[in-house]
């Protein structure tokens, strides 16, 4: 049958977690790779996920003062190498063009691996006097970075994201705008996108090249692996002095201003697959579907009323702006519903003969396969409220894996035997020292995620040295 030749072709997750992933990324036709090497083609299903969370995102930003600009895509070696520590962190993933036409350029030019160094130019140029600030600054835009192993949306050459940069007349307000945005990724994490994070802060060790501090969202995976969901970093007022950005301040004084940046990119796209598809396909959060309800007539050649009354369906959902589709083409029921199912549309909403005599249609739900009949005059109020239950349901059991999988531990043998077995996070105490964390990845395999903004603010002892340790922190094995 061809429902089951449709869900053969995705590989088990248990069986080869990797595979399971690969297969929904090219099988739902999110992506596909592109003829040079390391880049990869957004098709139309993916760049619909990525427009939808683009959208709720730029509208976040917009509440608290952001607006969007447009750099340019290369950057002069000499702008780029005004801060050391930022070119040395990119240096080995830049890009190069060396050639205009057929003349050899004068000097190389960046393919942008990242924006800072092209926003401090700018402001240098346009800012003047405290008056301007802050100015808040964001770019959807792509990026590149000649990475040496890819896989879709978690790591190409090339990828979408957003970058906000911002400058600010004190330390405070930078500081509080780090935290702003780090707090509104987590939000966007958890309700739109229904997945679970532990906010933190990166050890000087993994930290943002040139950053003061790096916040991060982390999020744990089905496969119980740790991926960095999205960054915020304070820059103090570094790049202000390296790039001489300066503004005259109220007391009429030359003064440089602090500085922040912040970034999510198309990951979060792999992040939704591996929190929360199975072994039929993705599973998508209402809230990012392009297609958020599919309209199924059945039997609709023998009864013409059928397929109107499907047509009526799809037209009341889209009044009320839930994105629907009909699907009356001549497929079979099975091919449909393994469709749909593998491209994670919410629900599902069938209708035929007896639906129609009886006033009623059937809606399945994706996320668990329930379904419910639900009488034609209540659909409005009954699918949007399903979609809500999705996003809640979805949530919960993506937070159920994230606690069940953490685990407080005290000995780097613990986390060694945690990392090797069935994996997870975990949480212990830590000194403080490169050499620990370093330790930690020798010997137990894991790399530190971050240390928790919420602190548990018991002493104890480091995992790895067993000195006084003086923060808690989560490790583990990430993508
Ligand atoms: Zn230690």
């Amino acid at each position: 049958m061809a429902q089951d030749k449709k869900v053969e072709q995705i590989t088990n997750m248990e069986d080869d977690f990797a595979q399971w992933y690969t297969d929904i990324c090219r099988k739902a036709e999110l992506v596909e790779y592109a003829s040079v090497k390391g880049f990869t083609i957004l098709r139309p299903y993916g760049y619909a996920i990525w427009e939808n969370i683009q959208r709720i995102m730029d509208g976040e930003f917009k509440k608290t003062g952001h607006e969007n600009v447009a750099m340019p895509v290369l950057i002069p070696e000499s702008l780029l190498k005004k801060e050391g520590e930022l070119v040395n962190g990119f240096a080995p993933e830049v890009a190069w063009v060396t050639m205009g036409g057929s003349e050899k350029l004068e000097e190389r030019l960046a393919f942008r691996p990242t924006s800072e160094t092209m926003f401090c130019d700018h402001w240098h140029n346009v800012l003047q006097t405290y008056r301007q600030l802050p100015m808040l600054y964001n770019q959807w835009c792509s990026v590149i970075r000649w990475e040496k192993t890819t896989r879709p949306f978690l790591r190409s050459r090339e990828f979408w994201w957003q970058e906000g940069h911002t400058i600010h007349e004190t330390a405070e307000e930078a500081r509080a705008e780090t935290e702003q945005q780090l707090k509104c990724y987590a939000d966007f994490f958890e309700n739109v996108l229904a997945i679970p994070v532990v906010p933190g802060r990166k050890t000087e060790k993994e930290k943002f090249a040139g950053a003061e501090a790096t916040y991060t969202v982390e999020c744990m995976m089905k496969d119980r692996k740790a991926l960095q969901g999205a960054t915020s970093h304070y820059f103090g007022d570094k790049f202000s002095r390296a790039y001489d950005v300066t503004f005259a301040g109220r007391d009429n004084k030359l003064q440089y201003p602090f500085q922040t940046s912040w970034g999510s990119t198309t990951r979060m796209i792999g992040a939704v697959i591996m929190t929360h598809g199975d072994n039929n396909g993705l599973v998508l959060p209402p809230r990012i579907a392009p297609v958020q309800a599919v309209v199924i007539p059945i039997a609709a050649h023998k009864k013409p009323e059928v397929a109107e009354a499907a047509k009526e369906l799809k037209a009341r959902l889209l009044a009320i702006d839930v994105r629907t589709k009909l699907d009356d083409s001549d497929q079979s029921m099975g091919w449909k519903c393994a469709e749909y199912e593998m491209r994670g549309v919410p629900l599902r909403i069938e209708i035929g003969p007896r639906d129609l005599e009886n006033g009623q249609c059937c809606i399945v739900r994706r996320d668990n396969g329930e379904k419910t009949f639900v009488a034609l005059d209540t659909l409005e109020s009954a699918v949007k409220e399903l979609l809500d239950r999705i996003h809640d349901n979805m949530l919960e059991r993506a937070r159920a894996n994230l606690e069940e999988n953490t685990f407080d531990l005290s000995t780097w043998e613990e986390v060694k035997e945690m990392a090797s077995g069935r994996g997870g996070f975990a949480r212990t105490k830590w000194c403080g020292s490169r050499e620990c964390e370093l330790g930690m990845k020798e010997k137990a395999g894991v790399s530190s995620r971050c240390m928790p903004l919420h602190q548990s603010g018991t002493k104890g002892k480091c995992v790895f040295c067993g000195k006084e340790a003086t923060t808690d922190i989560y490790w583990g094995v990430a993508y």
